[in-house]
């Protein structure tokens, strides 16, 4: 490898790296990470309102429940008055008439309540067991995905890693001098620092350099040359076209 082709080479590299940040690339699965996560909160919220609904409807069957035997004891008490119609008036009658067939209706009543309530819970508790059921499975994805993202960082990493042992081999093997150069133009153009000069022109930035610039460069010597413009390395394109050619 000549010069030339370690510069091109260091500039690929640099172009490479600037492509290759892990957090870019990691990003789409993050971002389904987190669209799981949404999914398990909002799975494991609809299975606490199920529990909730389940439980009020334990406390209502409860106190419907509770409330039935003072219910029996009003019809009960009432028809042993009416057994006693002696002494009694017509309206006193009525009225107790109408307290035994309130409370019977009651009694009809808070029966149905307390099937309904019944069918009800069973419902939400099934509700709860799906909800249950989905958020488990949410989870396996979501630790699915965890061993992908770090299988996927990991990989990336090791391509980084690998990408800067050549990236030092290349800049040992270009010497002080010339490094000291490439470094330069890195500091001001980091993601391609070289450039080829064709018929008079910079190809990193498309200005037009000196004569005497470009009587510098076609001459091979020594010492790089840096763009008056970009400050990006000159390379002659006769250098990149044998590199590229071979
Ligand atoms: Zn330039």
């Amino acid at each position: 490898m000549d010069k030339y082709e370690i510069l091109l080479e260091l500039n690929r590299i640099s172009e490479e790296k600037c492509k290759m940040d892990p957090k870019e690339q990691l990003r789409p699965i993050l971002k389904e990470m987190k669209h799981i996560k949404m999914a398990v909160e909002v799975g494991l919220q609809e299975q606490e309102a199920y529990v909730q609904a389940t439980a009020a409807a334990d406390k209502e069957i409860t106190e419907l429940r509770d409330h039935l035997p003072r219910l029996a004891a009003t019809i009960s008490r009432g028809k042993e008055r009416m057994a006693l119609v002696k002494g009694m008036t017509l309206k006193e009658m009525l009225s107790i008439q109408q307290t035994v067939a309130k409370s019977e209706d009651s009694v009809v009543q808070s029966r149905a309540r307390i099937d309904q309530l019944q069918y009800d819970c069973e419902e939400y508790l099934a509700e709860a067991r799906k909800a249950s059921a989905m958020v488990s499975e949410l989870k396996r994805q979501y630790n699915e995905k965890v061993k992908v993202y770090q299988k996927e960082k990991e990989r990336i990493e090791l391509q980084y890693a690998a990408l800067l042992s050549k990236e030092e081999a290349l800049k040992e093997a270009l010497g002080p001098k010339l490094l000291r150069a490439f470094n330069e133009a890195a500091r001001v153009v980091p993601v391609n620092p070289v450039a080829v000069l064709r018929n008079g022109y910079c190809s990193g930035c498309r200005v037009e350099v000196s004569g005497q610039m470009k009587r510098l460069v076609a001459q091979q010597s020594e010492n790089l040359q840096h763009c008056d413009h970009c400050r990006r390395i000159l390379l002659p394109a006769s250098a990149v076209r044998t590199y590229s050619d071979s």
